[in-house]
């Protein structure tokens, strides 16, 4: 069976040798030696300033909008993991949906001014599949009009965008290193901010708020992780380039044998150094798309509607109509793409794709 995505897990070798070193030290928790490695090597990796581990990508973005006290109107993309809105909804904010860029499929900056209120506290786009926001026009929008700009940056782990990374746009960007994402620490995630006096905050809300053992600072929550995820992080990390390189390889192959067959491929501004976290094509067609995936599962190929269904169609959320997002997430399919995944596969997944879309040229 080929799922969209198969984690990493190092040798196990390896992990044990950071076992043996929690036991010796009999400290599983509460920011330990294990959980400070890894953010300073992750600090000196990702080339960002201040970066805080907490325990899911999800937590990353609650405590982002609580750090950068968030209220009101918060204008965020339709095309994306559902935790990008319910974080917003959860903080007890509203999400105002601005539609997409149709090469790019992150938010769209021409559309973002004509929804800000006297209500719009911030700005929350996603670089989706890693690419690229137009970062710098969001960030000239937001400080005209004084919001915040807090990315979720779930997919972009290791992407740099014009010579630098781009964790460092923006107030703050999250990370989600779930066993699904691209470097993981079985669950995990992380905050990222360049603001010392926001760092600051940051390290009390994932702690409860302790200054110290009987003295808070504020409200807090317990976003910490644990020695053990950190240890998972720490053998993933050496791997990490990689791992990229890898699925750089799979990822050509994929546009190689599929070139020539109309399926639409997301777009990375110019200036982009990319991670291959993904490998989404776009179809002409929902119907399309559903032939495909039927037939990629007799095979028991297991591609993923990702993003699918758009998150202005939430229950809990007021609808309203976005064309382009709407039509994109029924028409996107993200195919098998994990480094083990062996080029036969590639090839063979390609031959079911191919021949599903040469059945609906004969028979339209
Ligand atoms: C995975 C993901 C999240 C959530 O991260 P968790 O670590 O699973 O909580 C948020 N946003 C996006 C875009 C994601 O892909």
């Amino acid at each position: 069976m080929i799922n969209v995505t198969k984690t990493y897990l190092p040798p196990i070798e390896r992990y044990v040798g950071y076992l043996q070193g929690i036991w010796e030290r009999n400290y599983v928790t509460n920011n330990g030696p294990l959980v400070r490695e890894l953010e300073e090597k992750l600090k000196a990796f990702l080339q960002v300033k201040h970066l805080f581990l907490v325990s899911n990508g999800t937590i990353a973005l609650q405590i982002a909008i609580k750090a950068l006290d968030l209220q009101g109107e918060i204008i965020t993309t339709p095309f994306s993991y559902v935790a990008t809105t319910s974080s917003i909804v959860w903080e007890g904010c509203h999400p105002i949906f601005v539609d997409i860029d149709p090469e790019t499929l992150c938010l769209n900056a021409d559309l973002i001014e004509g929804a800000i209120t006297p209500s719009t506290t911030a700005i929350l786009p996603t670089h989706v599949y890693g690419n690229p926001c137009d970062v710098e026009r969001i960030q000239t929008i937001a400080d005209r009009h004084g919001l915040k700009v807090l990315y979720d940056a779930a997919h972009a782990f290791g992407v740099q965008y014009c010579g630098r990374s781009l964790l460092n746009f923006g107030h703050i960007s999250t990370l989600s290193f779930h066993a699904t994402k691209l470097f993981h620490t079985i669950e995990g995630g992380a905050l990222i901010t360049s603001d010392d006096a926001l760092a600051r905050r940051i390290a009390y809300m994932r702690n409860f708020g302790h200054r110290a053992p009987e003295e808070f600072w504020g409200v807090g929550i317990n976003g910490k992780n644990s020695e053990f995820h950190a240890a998972m992080g720490l053998c993933v990390l050496p791997e990490v380039n990689d791992l990229i390189a890898r699925r750089r390889t799979i990822s050509q192959l994929y546009d190689k044998l599929l070139h020539g067959n109309g399926l639409q491929r997301p777009k990375a501004l110019d200036g982009t150094r990319r991670n291959f976290a993904y490998h989404p094509v776009v179809f002409s067609s929902e119907e399309s798309l559903l032939c495909a995936q039927a037939a990629l599962n007799r095979e028991e190929v297991f591609p993923r509607r990702y993003f699918f269904p758009p998150l202005n169609e939430l229950p809990y959320v007021m609808y309203e109509r976005l064309p382009i997002a709407e039509s994109i997430a029924r028409r996107v399919l993200c195919l098998p793409l994990y480094p083990q995944l062996s080029s036969d596969d590639v090839t063979r997944i390609c031959l079911i794709v191919k021949s599903v879309l040469r059945e609906q040229v004969r028979v339209p």
